[in-house]
């Protein structure tokens, strides 16, 4: 229940029409209508849940920018890592002799890598085994050779 009180000075000097009401838990004088006003009641309420729900969708929009934006920048930044990863992956090493795979799978044994010398890091097992024991016309030109018997032409 609204209580509302005014001065006989008030009323005589501006009338009963002017701003002469003071309604306890309002702020000032208020003529008699907005004296009788109560606006925290349902319209303010409802004006606050307004502006509470206007808050709340700024909000969920953010969030919404927020997750796109973060998603945006992990698909750029894999991209970014596959073109890095793809640069500087170098070509598989090839033996400096047949032009074959250096190295034999890692999935599977090769039977030539157990018979073959230590890996050089040039040849490939078999090269590495050819080398090691030349019986080509070339290994046995190149035998002959290391072992100083280099002055007769083998041919
Ligand atoms: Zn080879």
């Amino acid at each position: 229940m609204p209580i509302l009180v005014t001065t006989l000075d008030r009323l005589r000097e501006r009338g009963p029409l002017g701003p002469v009401w003071f309604r306890f838990g309002h702020r000032t004088w208020q003529a008699l209508t907005d004296a009788l006003d109560n606006p925290d009641d349902v319209r303010g309420f409802k004006r606050r849940e307004a502006q509470r729900d206007q808050l709340r969708q700024q909000k969920r929009k953010q969030e919404e920018e927020q997750r796109e934006r973060e998603i945006r920048e992990a698909r750029e930044h894999w991209v970014a890592q596959q073109a890095a990863a793809e640069a500087a992956r170098e070509p598989a090493p090839v033996c400096q002799k047949c032009d074959g795979p250096l190295e034999s799978s890692r999935f599977e044994a090769d039977p030539l890598e157990d018979a073959a010398p230590p890996a050089d890091g040039v040849h490939c097992a078999g090269c590495r085994i050819q080398l090691a024991e030349p019986t080509s016309r070339f290994g046995r030109v190149i035998r002959r050779l290391v072992n100083g018997d280099g002055l007769t032409p083998p041919w």
